[in-house]
């Protein structure tokens, strides 16, 4: 299992994320803008998504605390999820 590791933030001032995509298995780095979180009320339904920019694959994966930390700190959009 792979998390995505946050890049230091280049000139521009918009962090990376190195995430690997299990359909095509490409790294691709994505700007927070093209990540979403979706905290849910357990650790089953707290995951993040992103569209592989290879393939062009939904890509769904389970984020755990340290990750749900990483995404929402470089500014990724997130969603709670009622209940
Ligand atoms: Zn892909």
């Amino acid at each position: 299992m792979t998390a995505p590791a946050a890049c230091p933030p280049p000139a521009t001032g918009s962090v990376l994320f190195r995430a690997g995509c299990p359909h095509c298995r490409s790294s691709s780095e994505l700007p927070a803008g093209e990540l979403r979180l979706v905290i849910g009320a357990s650790a089953r339904t707290t995951f993040y998504t992103f569209t592989c920019p290879e393939c062009g694959e939904a890509v769904r994966k389970p984020a755990g605390e340290r990750i749900v930390e990483l995404l929402t700190g470089g500014g990724v959009r997130t969603m709670r999820l009622q209940g």
